[in-house]
């Protein structure tokens, strides 16, 4: 199969810049900020923190801690951002939706503005670059897009300088009270800096525990973001059933679902008002699949947070697929979860043998269900030109070019 993979032109929705640092530039960035590590060496992070399995979800989030505090100045967010376009672009993906919480990286240097434009001003610089190159200009390859997603969070303790001066601004507000303070101020902020500089904020997002943090409490931020015409993601079902995906979609407005990995877990359902369970996931399975809510699926990530899944053949991508839902191949955290989107796609087609009939699942549902942030007749001509570039991959590693859709 050569590079087949590698050189077919990929998305990824659903990945989280701060869990998609390099080593190399994480271990140069705390040298410089003096920021303590478990090891200065990559081989030494690699087996003490950015390890190939974890124990659970919990110690999957411990790398977050290091990543986090070396991405809080502009010039650093600027770098991290550059190099993961330049990592994306490395393995012919295209096309990419990048997330963080901005609110993670404010302080008393950088306002939410700052965080943005210099995330963005990293992500310009890689596009920039790479659409003047002689393999665009020319023709020969698509062009890179981005987005940016800003993820609101479900909870959060003194994560942040921002986060700690939030919380003692509010003392009277419960945990779950005050999450959803602070995220209907980012939902007004991603706007107001989306529409003022227009930078390609193209998302909203909810991350963080699911359990105890039901999607709802922050309907406000959603319905704003909503009123202005921004797209909608949410973390939803990754730990958490059926009634959490409902909740992102009826109440949140989710045009996407990030993860959804335990929709067809009657086990996940709690509340005691849903009695016929099996009808409840039916009822639901066909709302996303008719309506094309697209689900962000990330293999690797969710094997390693939910060990007890035990193969890659058991994970529900095997019903969703059965179901027809929409689905994608996402990273989820290139240096958390050690993967490339090459990476899961390969891993998808050996476990579930999906066959060249089904390619459109791995190469062009992201393309089509993405946030694009043009227009859509602009969309319609980048997806265009990423299948003709498909068409002249497949022409040179697979037998017979696969038809296109
Ligand atoms: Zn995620």
């Amino acid at each position: 199969m050569g590079n087949f993979f590698k050189d077919a032109p990929k998305s990824d929705l659903h990945v989280h810049l701060d869990g998609s640092l390099r080593l190399d530039t994480l271990i140069d960035l705390a040298k410089s900020g003096k920021i303590k590590l478990p090891s200065t060496t990559v081989d030494g992070l690699n087996e003490l923190l950015f390890k190939d399995n974890y124990k659970d979800l919990g110690e999957y989030l411990t790398c977050f801690g290091y990543t986090v505090p070396v991405m809080q100045t502009r010039d650093n967010l600027e770098r991290v951002a550059y190099e993961f376009a330049l990592d994306n672009l490395a393995e012919n993906v295209f096309y990419v939706e990048v997330r963080f919480a901005p609110q993670l990286h404010m302080n008393d240097e950088m306002d939410l503005e700052a965080v943005l434009v210099s995330v963005n001003n990293g992500l310009a610089r890689a596009q920039s670059e790479f659409n003047n190159s002689a393999a665009v200009k020319n023709g020969q390859k698509p062009r890179f897009i981005y987005g940016i997603i800003a993820c609101a969070m479900r909870s959060f303790g003194k994560f942040s300088n921002y986060y700690a001066k939030f919380l003692d601004a509010h003392p009277f507000s419960s945990k779950t009270r005050v999450a959803p303070l602070a995220s209907y101020e980012l939902a007004q902020g991603v706007i107001h800096i989306r529409d003022k500089l227009a930078i390609p904020i193209v998302g909203f997002d909810l991350a963080g525990q699911e359990d105890g943090f039901p999607a709802k409490n922050h309907w406000k931020a959603y319905q704003f973001v909503h009123e202005n015409f921004m797209h909608k993601t949410v973390h939803a079902g990754e730990a958490y059933g059926a009634e959490s995906i409902f909740q992102a979609i009826t109440e949140l407005h989710a045009d996407r679902i990030g993860h959804g990995y335990y929709l067809f877990d009657k086990n996940r359902i709690i509340a005691p008002e849903i009695l016929d369970k099996d009808k409840y996931i039916n009822a639901l399975t066909k709302y996303i699949a008719e309506n094309r809510i697209t689900i962000e699926v990330c293999l690797t990530s969710n094997m390693q947070t939910n060990p007890s899944i035990g193969k890659l053949e058991n994970h529900q991508f095997a019903q969703m697929r059965q179901a027809r839902l929409c689905t994608t191949f996402c990273t989820d955290n290139r240096a958390v979860s050690k993967t490339t989107v090459t990476n899961e796609i390969e891993k998808a087609v050996k476990a579930f043998k999906i066959g060249p009939a089904e390619y459109h699942y791995l190469f062009f549902d992201g393309f089509e269900h993405s946030f694009y942030p043009g227009s859509y007749i602009q969309k319609l001509e980048y997806v265009d030109s990423v299948k003709n570039y498909y068409q002249k991959v497949a022409a040179k590693y697979l037998q017979s070019p696969v038809e296109n859709r």
